[in-house]
């Protein structure tokens, strides 16, 4: 039934991967428009989206424009049907899983969470099944139209293989789990690093649409960079890319975790912010929810522990526009639940340290809610039914 056969993924040939991909991310586009954009002929344009259009993925939308007077027959833009397959997507953190169903355009239709009383890999894989079983029992048509789902966690992941190579939050090595969760649940498993999956998200469903190069940074525990260069998504040859948190901001500055030395991470992570405001504040068991609250009420000590924060995310930043040129910049993360503490000092900075025109690439300063983590998985799940 689908072109790709055993996989079920529906690339086929090039032209009907671009075609397809253009009108998923980008919405409805004409035939004309489709041509012009990739290049290609309005014949070759109709032969790749007819078998889209046979198996129900794309559809033509009624005609609403001539393209001039005298010009012919009204161009019909080329949509994608949102329901024609749902997707599972979960974010796997250390003690808890948090899952989304969405359509085909990575909108969220369900959302799910479970808590993991146990990091050991069965444990969790048994909280997967459970997890995804409840969201594809929200509706008939979720459980029907669904074959696939996408895991995210932080770490060193394999993409190709859905290998776990090293979670530091659930102590995982060389934890095959794409293949234990496929054998589980009888969905095609994708597993991504939770910013990679995000990343995809942003640059296929969010506002790196359109833009060839693009730079997603998260904040929180750890410090996060994913990379969009040339329209890809950057690895690494040594699967490192975009370490922004160890970009060093402060070479006299904090041990970090990593070996390093005054690293942004050292500085900006949670852990480093919770530390900076115990010791300034005398609260050995000072929450980082107290301290943001306090900071927001006005004590100098521990607005001054977010502005330094803040301005070694903003070196951080610069450093990636200035070595990258991304056309923009989105700052996210669940360390944002204070954003509005770290907003004025990361401009800032990143105004002062980038370098030239550079300064010019906009930033986007947002907080993001782990089911946009999960939504993240299920993009990469969407990327793997369109993608050869
Ligand atoms: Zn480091």
């Amino acid at each position: 039934m689908f072109p790709g056969s055993d996989t079920g993924s529906l690339a086929g040939a090039p032209a009907a991967t671009a075609v397809f991909t253009t009108v998923l991310t980008e919405g409805p586009v004409s035939r004309v428009g489709l041509a012009r954009r990739l290049g290609l002929s309005s014949a070759a344009v109709t032969k790749a989206a007819r078998p889209l259009i046979d198996l129900g993925y794309l559809h033509e939308l009624a005609a609403t424009e001539r393209t001039g007077p005298g010009a012919g027959r009204p161009a019909s833009p080329l949509a994608v049907r949102a329901d024609r397959e749902f997707f599972v997507g979960v974010k796997v953190t250390a003690d808890e899983l948090i899952g989304v169903i969405c359509d085909l355009c990575a909108q969220v239709r369900a959302t799910a969470r479970r808590p993991l009383a146990n990091p050991d890999v069965d444990s969790v894989l048994a909280e997967v099944g459970r997890l995804v079983d409840g969201l594809l029992d929200t509706l008939p048509e979720h459980r029907r139209r669904t074959r696939r789902l996408g895991l995210s966690l932080s770490g060193d992941v394999d993409h190709t293989t859905g290998l776990v190579r090293y979670s530091p939050f659930l102590h995982w090595r060389d934890v095959p789990l794409g293949e234990r969760a496929a054998r589980l649940t009888g969905l095609a498993v994708t597993v991504e690093n939770d910013v990679k999956a995000l990343t995809a998200a942003e640059h296929w469903f969010g506002e790196g649409v359109g833009a060839e190069s693009f730079a997603l940074v998260t904040v929180g525990t750890g410090i996060g960079c994913g990379l969009v260069v040339n329209g890809r998504l950057v690895s690494g040859a040594y699967g490192v890319a975009g370490e922004i948190g160890h970009v060093v901001v402060d070479a006299s500055g904090p041990d970090c975790h990593c070996g390093g030395r005054g690293c942004v991470e050292s500085i900006a992570g949670t852990d480093a912010i919770v530390a900076q405001a115990r010791e300034r504040t005398g609260h050995p068991d000072l929450t980082l929810d107290e301290a943001v609250t306090l900071a927001r009420g006005g004590h100098e000590l521990l607005r001054g522990v977010f502005t330094r924060a803040g301005n070694a995310i903003g070196c951080g930043i610069a450093a990636v526009a200035n070595l990258v040129g991304p056309t923009r910049i989105v700052v996210s993360g669940e360390g944002l639940a204070a954003y509005d503490l770290f907003d004025a000092p990361i401009r800032t900075s990143f105004q002062r340290q980038a370098f030239g025109a550079a300064a010019r690439c906009p930033l986007t300063i947002r907080p993001l809610p782990f089911e946009e983590w999960a939504r993240g998985a299920a993009a990469v799940s969407i990327q793997s039914l369109v993608l050869p």
